[in-house]
């Protein structure tokens, strides 16, 4: 029987994108928010006239937003012009090789026989995009937008089987012979927090795009994404209720029956989306009495996906850095370093400058910057005080200080603390389930409870506003096919 009401926990991408699917189809919505606002990893915070992130900082793959917006029809192109980010990628090497990636025709080595060096990775990257491009489209426009099943990877990308097999080093070695030109393209994936030697090989298709397709920028910055989600969701009758925990989905005769708020309230529903995360929803959202040995199992194995610290800077001055992501980093052998806390003091980091493509996110002559620290992966929740997160996010600050001018007019910091208490992602870990999560390891749409489905980042198929968005799609067509 189809469903007449659902009810919905979280106001990210991936719930409004289930949301509209389901409104569109004639079902009522109510969608449940924790917090104050929408738009959840994919959202902007206003701080003294600077437009800091919550999370997402860029778009890749953006033939892939546009097929998720198209199946919840809406025209990406009129509703959410994007701007691509003219140079995405720089790294600094430790002997102050500079090696900038702008896209596939334009690399740029400056350092020890930089033009000979240039030349020979612009060649390499020629070979090395045509190799995988015809995978990242089959991807980008097929598999990424269809629910998961290894009958379709077969079916579609049989072709390409014998090469993922491996690691992004694996084929970064086979396909560069410039050891730093390896460690500046291993250096666009570090942000999954895995190093190139445990990256799957198939991630290799976000350099391919970026290479390939570039990167992108919502105008007026990424709430904008769910800022159309939510216009649209309203428009259509959706029904929002932010400011409303969920404690309890409730379950009767092994069938969802609605939801408890935090506030006492019980909603009747006929079923439920969670997006608060696979885990979070096996853990304290269903009774455990009632949650199936798989996937209690599943909750305890769960890979989860690294923690970090967010550093956010106001400033007064302009920040000019060759690219609009710059790396520190060592060799790609070494790239461990970069992602494990640095207790002597930091010498690899990363920081990203949103206002060099969009400078109004930031008062006129300003600068917005952006920085992920690694942190101790074991320190207990509790030790993140506000000394801990003071003392890293100074550390990091003096590190960037050695080679930006910093007039700091707002610091905004998010500890591993804050982004499991006030953004809810389980234990902190920015991703919930690793990017190297086999898929047997992920959540399914549709769980053995009846009535009660799953979609999100944190939950299936892994991470990216884009897929996220897809993710509420298929959990919402999960719901009218049953
Ligand atoms: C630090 C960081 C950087 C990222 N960078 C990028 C990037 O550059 N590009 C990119 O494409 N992707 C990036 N991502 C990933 C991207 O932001 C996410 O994939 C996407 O936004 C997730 O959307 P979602 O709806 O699945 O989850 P969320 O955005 O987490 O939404 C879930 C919502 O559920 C709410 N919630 C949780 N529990 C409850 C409850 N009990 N009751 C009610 N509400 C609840 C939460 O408050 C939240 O609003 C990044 C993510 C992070 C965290």
């Amino acid at each position: 029987m189809k469903p007449k009401h659902v009810a919905i926990i979280g106001g990210g991408v991936a719930g409004l994108a289930a949301g509209i699917r389901l409104i569109s189809q004639g079902v009522r919505v109510s969608l449940f928010e924790t917090r104050d606002t929408l738009g959840g990893c994919c959202s902007t915070t206003l701080i003294d006239g600077y437009r800091f992130n919550n999370g997402a900082m860029f778009l890749a793959v953006p033939e892939l937003l546009d097929h998720a917006f198209a199946r919840l029809g809406i025209d990406r192109a009129t509703t959410l012009p994007l701007r691509r980010i003219a140079t995405p990628q720089a790294s600094l090497l430790p002997d102050d090789t500079l090696i900038t990636l702008r896209d596939r025709h334009h690399v740029r080595i400056e350092g020890k026989n930089g033009e000979a060096r240039t030349a020979t990775l612009q060649d390499e990257i020629e070979r090395c995009v045509n190799r995988w491009n015809p995978l990242l489209n089959i991807f980008a426009n097929d598999l990424l937008t269809q629910p998961m099943s290894l009958s379709r990877v077969l079916i579609k990308a049989w072709r390409h089987l014998p090469k993922l097999h491996g690691t992004l080093a694996t084929e970064l070695r086979r396909s560069f012979s410039d050891p730093q030109a390896r460690a500046a393209l291993a250096a666009v994936t570090l942000y999954t927090g895995l190093p190139a030697e445990r990256t799957p090989i198939f991630l290799i298709i976000g350099l391919v795009s970026m290479l390939q397709d570039g990167l992108h920028l919502p105008v007026g910055g990424m709430g904008a994404i769910s800022d159309v989600l939510e216009s649209t969701f309203r428009r259509l009758g959706g029904e929002v209720r932010t400011g409303a925990g969920v404690s309890r989905i409730r379950i009767d005769g092994g069938r969802v029956r609605g939801l408890s708020l935090n506030s006492g309230e019980v909603i009747a529903a006929d079923a439920v989306i969670s997006t608060a995360s696979g885990m979070t929803t096996f853990t304290q959202l269903v009774d455990p009495s009632l949650v199936p040995g798989t996937l209690q199992r599943r909750v305890q194995r769960a890979p989860l996906s690294q923690r970090t610290l967010g550093i956010q800077l106001g400033l007064r001055n302009r920040v000019l850095p060759p690219a609009h992501s710059v790396n520190h980093i060592p060799m790609m052998e070494e790239q461990q370093l970069f992602l494990t806390s640095q207790p002597q003091g930091v010498h690899w980091f990363n920081y990203t400058v949103p206002t060099l493509p969009m400078p109004e996110l930031a008062p006129p002559g300003g600068s917005i910057v952006e920085m992920f620290a690694a942190v101790d992966e074991n320190m207990p929740m509790e030790a993140w005080t506000e000394q801990a997160t003071s003392d890293l996010a100074d550390a990091s600050i003096a590190a960037l200080g050695r080679h930006q001018p910093l007039d700091i007019a707002t610091t905004r910091l998010i500890s591993p603390r804050d982004y499991a208490n006030e953004w809810h992602l389980y234990r902190g870990a920015v991703y919930g389930l690793s990017p190297a999560a086999r898929p047997d390891q992920q959540f399914p749409h549709r769980t053995p409870i009846e009535g009660l489905y799953l979609a999100g980042q944190t939950t299936y198929p892994g991470f990216g506003v884009s897929t996220s968005m897809f993710s509420g799609v298929f959990a919402a067509d999960a719901m009218m096919n049953a």
